[in-house]
């Protein structure tokens, strides 16, 4: 594993997880609209060097990628939130791979914009979800606790068709919550274009 530390986790250049030279190629990709979210910022595509991170990531268990893409994330925003809420994954897929990403994501935010993480959101399981995007298909659905923070920054790693953001975005706004925003590292270019490469 050693090998791996100093290397640029897509082209081997020595590098802290990701050199300058990839991180400049990642295009932020236009994010429509979401129901309940009041902005929405997306770092890449999940196209070329975005997805052999996100790959790299999520499904090599190399995370030291993730810091330097966090880092970019967090200098585009404000830090008027009341918490940092990372979308609850799915607990099959958490067990498979060991780790959250949208967990991690979601604690080094906190540390950046000196805003705590919460927990408000639970994942209701029906059983029958198998996977984001089939699950983005059927509608997951949450439960928020009681008492949910007012004005909320929502995390996940790879946002498909949004429907996730955007339920729990419903969620916490009848829960009480005032504003919701949303960060992703990476977005699918388009429905259905990903299919084959985003199994979360
Ligand atoms: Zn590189």
């Amino acid at each position: 594993m050693w090998l791996f530390q100093n290397t640029c986790v897509v082209c081997n250049e020595p590098a802290s997880g990701v050199c300058g030279a990839c991180v400049d190629q990642l295009s932020p990709p236009d994010v429509p609209p979401l129901l309940a979210v009041d902005k929405a910022t997306v770092l890449c595509s999940y196209e070329g060097v975005g997805a052999e991170l996100v790959t790299a990531i999520k499904y090599e268990n190399r995370r030291q990628a993730l810091s330097p893409l966090v880092d970019a994330l967090a200098a585009t925003l404000h830090s008027n939130f009341d918490a940092v809420v990372a979308v609850p994954s799915h607990p099959e897929r958490r067990r498979e791979r060991g780790f959250d990403v949208p967990e991690l994501i979601a604690k080094r935010l906190s540390k950046h914009l000196g805003v705590p993480v919460a927990k408000p959101l639970k994942r209701v399981d029906n059983g029958a979800q198998q996977g984001r995007d089939r699950a983005e298909r059927q509608g997951v659905e949450f439960r928020a606790s009681d008492r949910v923070p007012e004005r909320i920054l929502l995390v996940d790693d790879v946002v498909t068709t949004g429907a996730t953001a955007v339920a729990c975005a419903l969620t916490l706004g009848l829960a009480g919550a005032r504003s919701t925003s949303f960060v992703a590292l990476a977005a699918t270019p388009a429905p259905n274009a990903a299919t084959t490469a985003v199994s979360n």
